[in-house]
């Protein structure tokens, strides 16, 4: 398999450490408000990346951190916490909102058929793995004690900007804009490994360390939970593109100078999800939810659709519009997939090596879902029976998850049932007819017909039972 990898800056061939294993890191979601569907956006290529690996034989093991402390509203160490941020807002203590904020979080990822990954640990859990290696980084000569914090020293590194060739003077512009300078620090890139003193002397949790009470910055989570669980090697870690700078360089720089070796080989940035105005950001504090999809009368599966038909290494503008044709489009690749009546389940090898080979040709390279949703529609196009169709389209579903399979047999049950009705309908409408002509034999003393008319519904398991309101009646079943 290709994959484009920041790293290198091209498409490497994937080849984990170990064969046949693939250890896996994902960032998680900082819990202090709801996930937004671009944040959304970088866990469904992420979950179908695993899917695909597991699909083409891994055995994938996958940790995901989810932030509940540490996290600045600056990703450049200033700022206030942005759990205490989202506490204060909702007058609640920092662990209500991340308890609320995590469940919320995998609530949305189940509604979008994201698998949750073997493991995930809160930072908070982790207290003395990041004190260890603070310790270590300190011993080793890359971190230093200054005003109180400790700090990773960028100096001391051979290459320090590893995804990119930013210069301190773009720095400075850049991603530190606006923000004020803390004079703590030696190098510009400096950055926070743990805090005891910050502007927001109120953190709520803090806990105690060889330099003070106080907390982890948010870089050395990553490091120390991918540490816990998958040791000194990655074989690949994944996040958004903006964690590309500086959080994932800072983690780089943090484990690799702990371990003394290069760390994870493969590095996959999903590319944003904008709207028309810019980056949805969930600091801008106007964001989509799942919710509000939800609300508005979409399926969120209909948004992982949306997703999967555009490439992760490029930009995805959201409008209204947009998630319309994608509705349009999803429903009717439902209706296509309820058409298929299989006979048997004897199915054409033939022809389902050949479907599957157009579906992993698309993920191979560099995972362009685009293709192999496109490899999807193909399947219709087959020369071969609907036992055949059927049986790629599972296939696939173990990758793309977008729920045809489900979806397709409530559109089946709903036709039924609507058939079904309409059955119901014209049953009574002829039984009530009946009854009339009888009543009417009745009153004309034709006996002979009102008992043939009765045996007619009898023969049908209609049965009749005269009441002071009327006849009525009972079917048999
Ligand atoms: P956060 O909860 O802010 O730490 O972000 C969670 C994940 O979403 C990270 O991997 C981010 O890089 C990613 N992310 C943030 N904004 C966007 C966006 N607009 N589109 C896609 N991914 C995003
Ligand atoms: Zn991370």
């Amino acid at each position: 398999m290709l994959l484009y990898n920041s790293l290198t800056r091209r498409k490497d061939e994937f080849k984990p450490r170990f064969e046949g294993k693939v250890s896996m890191y994902t960032c998680g979601p900082t819990v202090y408000h709801f996930a937004h569907i671009g944040n959304l956006r970088t866990y469904t290529m992420e979950d179908v990346l695993e899917k695909y690996l597991k699909y083409i034989g891994y055995d994938v093991k996958r940790v995901m951190n989810i932030t509940d402390v540490g996290h600045l509203t600056s990703d450049g160490d200033t700022g206030e916490d942005k759990m205490l941020k989202g506490a204060k807002r909702e007058h609640k203590t920092v662990l209500e909102i991340a308890k609320f904020y995590t469940d919320a979080f995998f609530a949305d990822c189940d509604a979008l058929n994201i698998a949750a990954p073997e493991i995930i640990e809160p930072a908070t859990n982790c207290i003395p793995e990041f004190i260890d290696m603070v310790s270590t980084l300190l011993e080793k000569g890359f971190a230093y004690e200054a005003g109180g914090n400790i700090y990773f020293d960028t100096s001391k590194l051979e290459k320090y900007y590893v995804f990119n060739d930013f210069k301190e003077e773009d720095l400075e512009v850049g991603v530190r804009e606006s923000v004020s300078e803390d004079t703590n620090k030696r190098n510009k890139a400096d950055f926070v490994l743990w805090f005891t003193k910050s502007k927001f002397d109120d953190q709520e949790l803090k806990w105690d360390s060889p330099w003070g009470i106080g907390y982890p910055g948010w870089h050395i989570e990553c490091s120390c939970i991918a540490r816990k669980h998958l040791g000194e090697y990655l074989d690949i870690h994944c996040g958004g593109v903006d964690n590309a700078f500086p959080h994932h360089t800072n983690e780089i720089a943090q484990s690799e100078s702990t371990f003394g070796h290069e760390w994870c080989g493969y590095w996959m940035h999903v590319h944003h999800l904008n709207t028309n105005s810019g980056k949805m950001s969930k600091s801008k504090g106007e964001f989509l939810t799942v919710s509000l999809l939800r609300e508005r009368g979409y399926d969120p599966l209909v948004y992982r659709f949306f997703c999967l038909q555009s490439h992760y290494r490029k930009n995805l503008v959201f409008s209204w519009e947009n998630l319309d044709n994608a509705k349009i489009a999803y429903n009717k690749l439902v209706a296509r997939v309820a058409t298929l009546k299989p006979e048997g389940d004897k199915i054409d090898e033939a022809a389902f090596a050949e479907g599957r080979a157009r579906f992993t040709d698309a993920l191979d390279n560099d995972l362009n879902t685009s293709l192999a949703v496109t490899a999807l529609y193909d399947v219709f196009k087959m020369k071969t029976d609907d036992a055949t169709k059927l049986a790629l389209i599972k296939d696939f579903e173990r990758v793309l998850s977008l729920g045809l399979i489900e979806a397709a047999q409530k559109l089946a049950d709903e036709k039924d049932d609507a058939q079904d009705t309409a059955q119901d309908s014209e049953l009574v409408a002829y039984i009530t007819e009946r009854i009339e002509a009888r009543r009417q034999a009745k009153a004309e003393k034709n006996y002979a017909l009102a008992d043939e008319i009765r045996n007619e519904l009898s023969a049908k398991g209609i049965t009749l039972i005269d009441t002071k309101e009327g006849t009525k009646f009972t079917i048999n079943s």
